[in-house]
């Protein structure tokens, strides 16, 4: 049955696109028409026809959407990308790339601060933090610049600096012109979300955009967020000298596995300031100091001072400047972008991708959406989208990386499986590296025996789960993970010995 809510907003909807569609030809007569308005003036539905500019493809957004720009142009098709800022969207300009690029820093910094245990003595890490930041953000630059003339120098491709907003299921406005195809791609992805904090407007706090191009190396940081925007940030601050709180509603990284999830508490709580299960109440800033006014889990209410604090908590769909009112494209109620298995939103032409949409939240995800669209829309390539096994890696000290289901969700399923476990120290490579925390776990289906979960944390853990994401793409048995000849006494042997003890149990 249809509710009346539903009804009502239905035809609030059809008013809308009508009004829309009458208000752009009274707003079109009155520039042609000149100043005596629509009312005196005679223009047809041709004049109007011909100043919009067509297009076989439109896609907002220039990050994950850009795997429907290039390979489509040289298809001979004209495409049209729209985006409001820098070129190459979150994951080059204030994401992914200038993240890793200044956490490899804290890495160096974190081998050197560890380098004694090893029997060298080289004193405490120096770093030279503008020079560092400026590196960086020079990088991202130049490549976030070169993307401009290859696009350019396409004929097939126009590129439109602007923000876009849908004036109906076929129609886009961007910097007062109005584009229109029968296929239309919402890359716009995801920006920071800001919790509601007593005082936090009013004062001066970085989001991830600010933190990755911040100049000035704080001497204590708060940072709100446990997840792994938070983390990496904060450990990135934290390993270069910078006093560093986090404050946390519940636990750090609580998507992960439960046993990963402890062990990444205690190696980050020794070595930095977690305050968990705490509530924020307040924050003000006064003579360069925030006041941060919190109660801890028990209760009781505490402040903490700072020169800087960082607001980390996740990101929000970029859903709502874009004219989605005027079109059929419904959203969910964390206002992500509905789709179909075919990534279709519920207007008929209007597709979806990335972190607008929210499957997934990584630049490899929305990277395999966008293929998959472009095969679906230009290779006549049927069928749903099947998403491989998705991976992720949070690149802090430890490193953390996963792959497929975590035990917590077997258990809840009730799926029978085994699981294989085996410490980084006891390996041979574990002998050399001293590794005081890091563990390989391998979860397999007790009958089946085929993997269905694999959760590192410690030393290279992003790499090493790339042997365990290939595994899981084959489909993959404990046998499989058996039969194959390690590297002695490389790393990786850490997986094999947690795939013995995983064999040890079926015997
Ligand atoms: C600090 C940080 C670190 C991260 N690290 C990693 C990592 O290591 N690995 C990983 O996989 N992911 C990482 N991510 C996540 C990753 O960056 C995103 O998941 C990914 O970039 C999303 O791609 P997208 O194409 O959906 O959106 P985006 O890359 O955000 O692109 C959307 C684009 O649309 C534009 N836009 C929005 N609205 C409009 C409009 N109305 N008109 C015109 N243009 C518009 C935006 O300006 C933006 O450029 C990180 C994110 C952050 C914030």
């Amino acid at each position: 049955m249809v509710s009346l809510p539903h009804v009502k907003s239905h035809i609030a909807k059809k008013i809308r696109k009508l009004f829309n569609k009458y208000f752009r030809i009274a707003f079109l007569c009155t520039c042609i028409g000149g100043p005596t308005g629509y009312v005196s003036c005679e223009i047809n539905e041709t004049q109007i026809e011909e100043s919009v500019k067509n297009y076989d493809i439109i896609v907002i957004g220039s990050g994950g959407g850009t795997k429907l720009v290039r390979p489509v142009a040289k298809k001979g098709y004209k495409v049209a990308i729209i985006e409001k800022e820098k070129l190459g969207g979150t994951c080059l300009n204030r994401g992914c790339i200038p993240s890793k690029m200044l956490i490899h820093t804290a890495d160096v910094a974190m081998a050197i601060k560890e380098a004694s245990k090893f029997q060298l003595e080289v004193g405490s890490p120096e770093v030279r933090f503008e020079e560092l930041v400026t590196r960086v953000c020079k990088k991202i630059d130049e490549e976030s610049e070169s993307i401009r003339p290859v696009y350019e120098a396409d004929k097939n491709i126009t590129l439109y600096n602007g923000h876009a907003k849908f004036t109906s299921n076929t129609t886009v406005e961007v910097n007062g012109e109005v584009l229109s195809s029968d296929k239309i791609v919402i890359a716009t992805g995801a920006d920071v979300a800001v919790p509601d904090l007593k005082g936090l407007s009013d004062v001066p706090y970085m989001t991830y955009r600010d933190a990755l191009r911040n100049t000035t190396k704080p001497k204590k940081l708060l940072v709100i967020g446990g997840g792994y925007i938070a983390t990496e940030l904060g450990y990135f601050f934290g390993a270069l000298g910078v006093e560093t709180h986090f404050f946390v509603r519940s636990q750090l990284l609580r998507r992960e596995d439960s046993e990963i999830r402890e062990e990444f508490d205690k190696a980050f709580s020794s070595q930095f300031h977690v305050h968990k299960k705490i509530t924020l109440k307040e924050v003000s800033h006064k003579d360069g100091v925030f006041t941060l006014s919190y109660e801890d889990e028990n209760k009781t209410l505490r402040k903490i001072e700072a020169d800087a604090l960082l607001v980390a908590i996740g990101v929000t769909p970029n859903t709502k400047e874009l004219g989605l009112e005027n079109t059929d494209v419904v959203l969910d109620e964390k206002g992500n972008v509905k789709v179909d298995p075919k990534m279709q939103t519920d207007a008929r032409g209007i597709y979806a991708v990335g972190d607008c949409v929210g499957h997934f939240l990584f630049r490899h995800s929305v990277n395999f959406e966008g293929e998959y669209l472009e095969r679906l829309l230009f290779q006549n390539q049927e069928g749903p989208i099947k998403y491989r096994p998705m991976p992720h890696a949070v690149f802090t000290h430890p490193q953390v990386a996963g792959v497929g289901v975590t035990e917590d969700v077997l258990k809840k399923e009730n799926i029978p499986y085994v699981k294989g476990f085996c410490r980084y120290s006891d390996s041979a490579m574990g002998m050399a590296l001293l590794p005081e925390y890091g563990f390989v776990k391998l979860l397999f289906h007790k009958e089946t025996k085929k993997l269905l979960g694999a959760h590192i944390i410690g030393e290279e853990a992003s790499v090493m789960i790339h042997m365990l994401i290939a595994f899981m793409n084959m489909e993959a048995s404990l046998e499989d993970l058996l039969n194959m000849i390690y590297i002695h006494p490389a790393l990786p042997e850490v997986v094999r010995n947690a795939a013995r003890d995983a064999e040890k149990q079926y015997s």
